[in-house]
């Protein structure tokens, strides 16, 4: 039985911390299953007690402890006792973050050596050695490509929401490109209104090195439409001088050949296709109107084009794969060679299908299946050069972008680390700028459609 009577401020962090272990373990995610934690709040001390199942622990504070200290006295309390006593795994100890390379590169910045940083890292917030390896790694790959001069240049990013079918795990904007068929053509008068308002500032076009038109699935739409897009945004953007072009191609369904000479003539430098799995049951079962030798034909006419690189996206712990599905489907990507292997762990969210129907939904831990995996790619030649974490993430585990040496993506880096000006334009993207103190402001764009194309329909082209 699970009750939680703890101070309102840390109720969201337990939930976080818990929704894994429960999500490992096939407990059902409802508030009052599983679990006891009381802080009593005596004249001097902190009392935090934790109980499931029988077993018990508990930490005393003393009182005059900052707010945050106790709150991360809690995390770790939870990460303690179910690691302990029920072999959870926390790789990431007690971070919640989605952006952990952010905080390693923080303290190596202010100067602390690495073996202090690991110190910090393990004991404060009991990230397990494997993990700090991990992180740091990254952090030192990330280094080039976050100096001063690199800084000051800047990301665009188009959104295009729709795509061909719902994929059952999607939390994604995305819209079903049939039955949103009406809104394609309001939907890019919109987008080259935002552009004209976003893009058209003296100077800012020779700023503007790095271009990733993302979604959805971009490559959706018909020819017509993608070339309309991209031929817009090159009023604004030196399309045939960026050092990186990014188009998210997704589905090898929606990619064919016409598509793919079209991307690689008009400048794109990066293609990503994504197969999520090589196992065609589950391309089914996730809702895929595309099966493994469909991404096969599509990888190759794209390396035969030449593309610079080619992203290939796979997620570990969709409905009804075990170990041999997982390591098959990485085994057959390698074989491919693709440039980038980008590794996600799958997370259930608000708004997916998954998430309301529980049969479906991963109940083992991936934790080792994992480790094989990372193995399997790093042997195969590829670095780990960017990470983030998702909530509801399967057995806490991360995203990881893979990539062969000089072949990293500018966009994911920067995106993710948060040191460079991003603008994005379309449904549901985010616009960061960044401040010489380091402040970030950001803006989001509407997700919802309707609103999105309202907000810029004013101003006609
Ligand atoms: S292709 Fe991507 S964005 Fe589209 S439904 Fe599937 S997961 Fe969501």
């Amino acid at each position: 039985m699970m009750k939680i009577e703890v101070n309102h401020d840390y109720i969201d962090d337990l939930n976080k911390l818990l929704a894994n272990f429960k999500m490992d373990n096939g407990f059902e995610l409802s508030e009052d299953s599983l679990f006891v934690n009381n802080i009593l709040d005596f004249e001097k001390a902190f009392s935090l007690n934790v109980e499931f199942m029988g077993k018990k622990s508990a930490l005393f504070l003393f009182k005059q402890v900052s707010k945050n200290d106790l709150r991360y006295a809690n995390r770790r309390l939870i990460v303690d006792f179910l690691t302990r006593e029920f072999g959870a795994s926390y790789p990431y100890g007690v971070l919640l973050g989605i952006r952990p390379v952010k905080l390693v590169r923080k303290w190596l910045n202010i100067g602390i050596s690495t073996d202090c940083l690991r110190h910090i890292l393990n004991y404060t917030y009991m990230i397990e050695e494997s993990t700090i390896d991990k992180l740091l790694s990254i952090c030192y790959l990330q280094k080039r490509f976050l100096t001063e001069g690199e800084k000051a240049k800047k990301s665009v990013y188009i959104s295009v929401p729709f795509c061909p079918s719902r994929c059952s795990y999607c939390s994604f904007v995305s819209n079903d490109i049939l039955k949103f068929k009406g809104y394609l053509s309001p939907y890019l008068d919109s987008l080259k209104n935002e552009a004209y308002l976003k893009l058209s500032e003296d100077g800012l076009k020779e700023d503007i090195d790095c271009l990733y038109i993302g979604g959805g699935t971009p490559a959706s739409p018909d020819l017509e439409y993608i070339r309309a897009m991209i031929s817009s945004i090159g009023r604004y953007v030196d399309i045939k001088s960026l050092r990186e072009f990014t188009f998210e191609g997704g589905r090898p369904d929606v990619l064919d050949e016409e598509k793919l000479t079209y991307l690689k003539s008009a400048g794109v430098t990066r293609l990503c296709v994504n197969p999520q799995t090589m196992r065609d049951d589950t391309l089914v079962r996730i809702g895929r109107k595309h099966n493994s030798d469909d991404f096969v034909k599509t990888f190759n006419i794209a390396k035969n084009l030449g593309f610079n690189s080619i992203n290939t996206d796979l997620i570990i712990g969709l409905p009804g794969e075990v170990r041999e599905d997982i390591l098959y489907t990485v085994s057959e990507i390698i074989k491919l060679r693709p440039d980038n292997i980008t590794l996600h762990s799958l997370s259930i969210k608000k708004g997916s299908r998954l998430s309301v129907s529980s049969e479906d939904v991963l109940n083992y831990d991936l934790s080792d299946v994992y480790l094989e995996v990372l193995t399997m790619i790093k042997e195969a030649g590829y670095n780990m050069y960017y990470l983030y974490r998702q909530k509801n993430i399967a057995s806490n585990l991360d995203n990881i972008g893979f990539s062969l040496q000089n072949k990293e993506c500018l966009y994911n880096i920067r995106m993710m680390e948060e040191e460079h000006d991003i603008i994005g334009l379309g449904s549901g993207s985010t616009s960061k700028n960044f401040s010489k103190n380091s402040k970030i402001s950001t803006s989001l764009n509407p997700k919802n459609l309707d609103t999105y194309i309202q907000k810029y329909s004013y101003l006609i082209y």
